[in-house]
């Protein structure tokens, strides 16, 4: 009966697979997974073969404990039944460890190849693909590769192994009651695993409402602060509870189903013993068999009934990994859309010019709409352009192009005379440094955040860093100074610190071709001169992009271009722009005012 309570107990499901029948040959697909690890798959086969043989002797020994009596056993009768078990337990042993070692190195292995494969993908690929369907890969469905590599197909072969010798150790001990058997299990076990499976479907629905849950509460405590300044907290607290009643009521009725089946799978056994003692116990009286006999045929007749319960349960998570298998291939297999050329050039070291040539470009997702349109312009060594526009006009977008995030439908891109479709995106990436209007910062503390931009920089250049960013001072007075621990996203910051800190990653990079997007509202007005200067400081002598929302900004550049709708309208100076441009004067007198 453990048996059905592990397989009603089993809630490796996840709410995502929805699989029907699925073709187990995919699962071959995963054995350049093992193939590293063949000599402890090798011992752990050994270990599944000893340990399944030594079971089908022990059956023996229970024949002969009850026919010649234990008192009555010759030392090496006793002997050998000691050896039987000695090795079932030592088999036993290294059969677990080994076995579930693949398991776990399997799923880990995967799980890498994963995630070295996200990290190559194209950006357009995370914008179609939800980043909790992405964890769930990572996660539940690499989990369930570790139950099947690190459980279920040991499983699955020793039952076969169990089954098959329990069968002919069966017919051997005595043919009639083996022939009964044989007609008597399958209309026991048919039933019972037709009726499983519809429990499985329930329990699926269970684990779906607890899914819920999870995620119910996890937005609730994500947008925390605005639920407590609605004061909504007794409505989500009903709203929850309604969630919650949801999955109880869910798993009442698998446990129903579960209890009436424990109930039914009962009574079917102890009939099935009962009959099967009733014929075999007649035959010891006539003296056709022994007692012993019997009691060996007994425990191998439960012996193949187990082993065919096992196989049918094992055959449904065998589907299920099936399902996970073939997402984690298909992830795998996604090819990047960004791709380096068959033979890359070098960027040369040195100030790089910035050319845009006809450039069109609609986003992946939105092909319709062109995002930028027959863009021209070029930025010269060490020279200074500003971008102005408004919200929406395509500022962001040209520099996503300039680092080769998307490819552009028409025209070229050249960095330093170089169209960038010849040059390695990462060799055209580690020339480019970027402040982004919202500065990305990672769950640890100031030094890793900063030595982003250089991975090998010691803790002498990060301060510097920090310095010219003026950024040293509000972190000499953070509790831990530059190991302080910032939080999830850098949250235990403000907004200019926080810009600060990326000015000070950019630094640290020391590229050529400098693409700034400058923060808006996140500054006061001393934070904001600082971070004026900072930018000013890391501008000299570096050929810049910057997306400008103050005047201040504007005044320091050579050049402005006024996007509009994803076109250029317009290209100058200040004074320039002002007396040829009425959108600019207009933009001028909204937003640069302050
Ligand atoms: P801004 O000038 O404010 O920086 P953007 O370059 O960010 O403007 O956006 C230009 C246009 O492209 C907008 O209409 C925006 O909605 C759209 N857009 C931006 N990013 C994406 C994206 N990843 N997928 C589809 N459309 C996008
Ligand atoms: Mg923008």
């Amino acid at each position: 009966f453990s048996l059905i309570d592990m397989s009603l107990n089993n809630r490796q499901a996840s709410a995502a697979e929805k699989i029907q029948k699925q073709d187990l040959r995919i699962l071959l697909k995963l054995s350049p997974f093992i193939k590293p690890y063949k000599r402890i798959a090798t011992i752990a086969l050994i270990a599944l073969i000893v340990t399944s043989l030594s079971f089908l002797l022990f059956g023996q020994g229970i024949k002969l404990f009850i026919d010649e009596g234990i008192y009555t056993l010759q030392n090496n009768q006793l002997i050998i039944i000691a050896i039987v078990l000695i090795t079932l337990v030592i088999g036993t042993f290294f059969r677990f460890y080994f076995v579930s070692w693949i398991g776990e190195r399997v799923s880990n292995d995967v799980r890498l190849a994963v995630f070295n494969h996200l990290l190559t993908l194209h950006p357009h690929y995370f914008e179609i693909n939800r980043s909790g369907e992405i964890n769930a890969r990572l996660t539940t469905d690499t989990t369930l590769l570790q139950s099947i590599f690190g459980f279920s197909i040991s499983m699955a072969l020793s039952s076969v192994l169990l089954f098959l010798g329990g069968l002919v150790m069966m017919l051997i001990t005595n043919l009639k009651l083996a022939l009964i058997v044989l007609v008597t299990v399958p209309i026991i076990l048919l039933p019972m695993a037709i009726y499983g499976r519809r429990l499985r479907a329930l329990s699926r629905k269970s684990q779906d409402t607890v899914a819920d849950i999870g995620t119910y509460a996890g937005e609730i405590v994500q947008n925390i602060k605005v639920v407590q300044s609605f004061t909504r907290e007794p409505e989500e607290s009903i709203a929850f509870k309604n969630e919650v009643e949801k999955a109880f009521s869910a798993a009442k009725r698998r446990i129903m189903q579960s209890s009436l089946l424990i109930a039914a799978a009962m009574i079917l056994v102890f009939t099935g013993l009962g009959a099967m003692i009733w014929f075999g116990a007649k035959d010891v009286t006539n003296g056709d068999i022994s007692a012993g006999e019997l009691a060996s045929f007994v425990f191998y007749a439960i012996m193949v009934a187990r082993s065919v319960a096992v196989i049918s349960e094992i055959y449904g998570q065998l589907q299920r990994a099936a399902g996970a298998t073939e997402r984690l291939l298909e992830l795998l297999s996604e090819e990047s859309q960004i791709q380096p050329p068959t033979q890359a050039i070098d960027l040369p070291d040195g100030s790089l010019s910035l050319n845009f040539n006809n450039v069109s470009f609609s986003y992946p997702s939105r092909p319709q709409e062109k995002a930028l349109e027959e863009i021209s312009f070029k930025v010269g060594e060490g020279e200074t352009v500003a971008i102005v526009g408004l919200s929406g006009s395509g500022k962001t977008t040209i520099f996503e192009l300039i680092q080769r995030f998307y490819d552009p439908s028409n025209g070229s891109i050249e960095v330093g005379d170089l169209d960038i479709m010849s040059l390695d995106p990462v060799n055209l990436r580690t020339n480019i440094g970027v402040v982004p209007q919202q500065p990305t910062l990672f769950s640890a503390n100031v030094s890793h955040n900063i030595s982003y931009g250089d991975p090998h920089a010691n803790a002498e250049q990060i301060k510097s860093a920090a310095k010219e960013a003026f950024a040293l001072d509000f972190i000499e007075k953070l509790p831990d100074g530059f190991d302080s621990y910032l939080g999830e996203q850098g949250v235990r910051l403000s907004g200019g610190q926080r810009q600060r800190i990326a000015i000070a990653r950019a630094i640290l990079k020391d590229p050529s071709i400098l693409l700034l997007d400058e923060a808006t509202s996140a500054l006061d007005a001393n934070s904001e001169q600082k971070v004026q200067e900072a930018l000013k400081r890391l501008m000299q002598g570096r050929t810049t992009l910057i997306i400008a929302h103050r005047l201040a900004t504007i005044m320091h550049a050579d050049r402005i271009l006024l996007i509009d709708n994803g076109r250029l309208v317009a290209e100058g100076t200040h004074q320039n722009l002002l007396a040829s441009s009425k959108l600019y004067k207009r933009l001028c007198e909204l937003q640069f005012n302050h």
